[in-house]
């Protein structure tokens, strides 16, 4: 997601004490950020930040981390929990965001300090001289193997199929154990009792696209 630049969103972001980003001090931290001692879940390319707004608010048992790249979008996310405070509707205390390019995570998280990692309708980069840049790719598996804890768990959705297959392709040899997959989540009745949906899917599914769905999980003897 790239929207046009807008005036301001990198101070917007840089000021909000919602928002992380390069230079902050937060490795090995989370725990104190959110004040207690609770499971850590991330969205990496959250976008505008409905899922994660969702799930935070349908689990406040776990600390939730909205990461994006572009603080265009990110001032989206924040105009969102806004209006709700505005609208007089609960915003959930167990979120915060980061603003950052994913490839650089180890910079503010410690080795195993997240549970569980989502994948959200990650842009496909179809090229091939850009499959490096697919978050779904060994690369960058191993970055989110290092700052997962054992037997943490990684969650992809997306209606690409392409991207998919080649997700699933990168997963030989790379220290995960699939644990679900399914080629059509939305005709899978017991998972879909907990499935929150993301702006993406929504507005794909819409139109017909069938919606991809693996859950891998870290193996303990990974190194
Ligand atoms: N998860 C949302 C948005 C999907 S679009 C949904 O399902 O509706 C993918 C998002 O990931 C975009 O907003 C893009 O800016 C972000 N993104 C892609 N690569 C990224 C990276 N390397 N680091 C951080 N964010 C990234």
């Amino acid at each position: 997601m790239r929207l046009r630049n807008i005036p301001g969103a990198r101070e917007q972001v840089k000021e909000d004490t919602r928002c992380f980003g390069a230079g902050d001090d937060t490795r090995g931290k989370w725990e104190e950020i959110f004040g207690r001692k609770a499971p850590v879940m991330l969205e990496i390319g959250m976008g505008k930040g409905r899922f994660i707004i969702d799930m935070a608010l349908r689990h406040p048992e776990y600390s939730f981390i909205g990461l994006e790249r572009y603080e265009s979008v990110m001032v989206k996310a924040l105009g969102k929990l806004d209006r709700m405070e505005r609208d007089g509707i609960p915003v959930p205390e167990n979120l915060r965001f980061l603003c950052m390019d994913a490839a650089n995570l180890e910079d503010m998280f410690e080795r195993g300090e997240i549970d569980r990692i989502y994948l959200n309708f990650s842009d496909p980069w179809p090229k091939e001289r850009h499959a490096k840049r697919r978050l779904e790719s060994r690369g960058f598996l191993e970055i989110f193997g290092r700052v997962l804890k054992d037997k943490g768990i990684i969650e992809f959705k997306t209606d690409n199929e392409g991207l998919f297959d080649f997700a699933l392709s990168e997963l030989e040899d790379s220290g995960y154990e699939l644990v679900y997959l399914s080629r059509d989540l939305h005709s899978d009745e017991e998972e879909m009792k907990d499935n929150v949906m993301t702006e993406y899917e929504e507005k794909f599914s819409a139109k017909g696209n069938k919606i991809f769905k693996y859950v891998i999980k870290k193996n303990p003897d990974r190194k």
